[in-house]
């Protein structure tokens, strides 16, 4: 059950409602977000069912809700979850976001150029790391905090929010203090103490899909960063692991449409990551826009051939453009516009 509190719901009401759980052997798990409180109980589910809870001060609704992910999914909330990030609504019925920038921050000559480019062709976000999960320890790890001054600057310059990745639960409050958006990646989908890191800091999360994770793991783990009161997650598909090799990951369409049947929150797909060709992105970038993904992320670079991560599959800028008429033609035809 999710009880959910009015919007003026104070401390003593959110109280009364954990001591009335605990008076029947149940617990309460409070997510406290910026716009209401919920309330997750969990325990024996008939006498949780018994309570009148909408006869108690200060209780909106108590929703009855059987999966184990709960705050994030739909029966909680049926409508849609429309993040705002300087002006740029994600997850709006009739928008489609792109997202695009270099897989690394490079050079600030590298992520200008690409930026101002991808700007111009109608990208609305940028991205650019800062921190790079490597297989090998040997390969570049990115710029670190450098990275995330060139990115503030770029922002300024060229008018656009930008996302950027954190590894560490360390580096939580660094990125955090620059990023308009901070993005756990597949590697760490399932680092739960990351996860709750991120949902303890005010920006909003994208959070990918662990290239192993079955839909039910992947919103758990939202669920535990909305538990710690971040409601703002943006779920993004990157492609999973199967017997195929032909590419890098094997984009699964499917899960946009089922995620967006089972949970409220915006889903985005990074046609970059799952095809990990250039000449795939296009056409999987396409399809995100016709299965009805809310936005898409696509790595872009000025010179794939010197990229430091990642250039077999960044578009070049005029790629980008390319690519940005084609998914805007799609987008239109199912009722959104970039
Ligand atoms: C990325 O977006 O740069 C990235 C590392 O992606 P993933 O975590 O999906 O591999
Ligand atoms: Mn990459």
């Amino acid at each position: 059950m999710i009880i959910v509190m009015k919007r003026d719901a104070g401390e003593a009401a959110v109280a009364a409602v954990i001591a009335k759980l605990e008076s029947i052997g149940s617990e309460g798990h409070v997510s406290k977000g910026q716009y209401r409180t919920v309330i997750g109980a969990l325990g024996d589910r008939e006498a949780i069912h018994q309570v009148p809870w909408e006869a108690i001060d200060g209780v909106e609704r108590a929703v009855p809700v059987l999966n184990s992910y709960k705050f994030v999914s739909r029966e909680f909330q049926p409508e849609d979850t429309v993040i705002e990030v300087r002006g740029v609504p994600i997850g709006r019925a009739d928008e489609f976001v792109v997202v695009a920038g270099p897989c690394a921050v490079e050079s600030r000559e590298q992520l200008f150029r690409t930026a101002e480019a991808v700007r111009c062709s109608g990208a609305r976000v940028l991205r650019g790391d800062a921190f790079k999960p490597r297989t090998s320890p040997y390969s570049f790890q990115g710029l670190g905090e450098a990275a995330l001054e060139l990115l503030d600057e770029a922002r300024a310059e060229f008018d656009m929010p930008f996302v950027a990745e954190v590894l560490d639960p360390r580096d939580v409050e660094l990125v955090s203090s620059y990023a308009d958006i901070l993005r756990v990646g597949t590697r760490n989908m399932s680092n739960y103490t990351l996860l709750q890191e991120v949902g303890r800091q005010p920006k909003p999360v994208q959070l990918k899909r662990g290239f192993t994770a079955t839909l039910q793991e992947w919103l758990n783990a939202a669920e535990y960063i909305f538990k710690e009161g971040n409601h703002q997650i943006i779920m993004v598909e990157r492609g999973i692991r199967t017997f195929e090799t032909a590419a890098r990951n094997t984009l699964d369409i499917t899960a946009v449409p089922l995620l967006k049947q089972m949970a409220h929150l915006p889903v985005m797909v990074d046609p970059s990551h799952a095809g990990g060709k250039r000449q795939l992105v296009a056409p999987l970038a396409r399809a995100a826009a016709a299965v009805g993904a809310d936005g898409i992320m696509v790595d872009v670079h000025p010179e794939p051939e010197t990229a430091l991560v990642d250039g077999e599959q960044a578009l070049l800028l005029e790629d980008f453009d390319e690519m940005m008429k084609a998914v805007t033609a799609v987008a239109v035809a199912v009722g959104r516009s970039t």
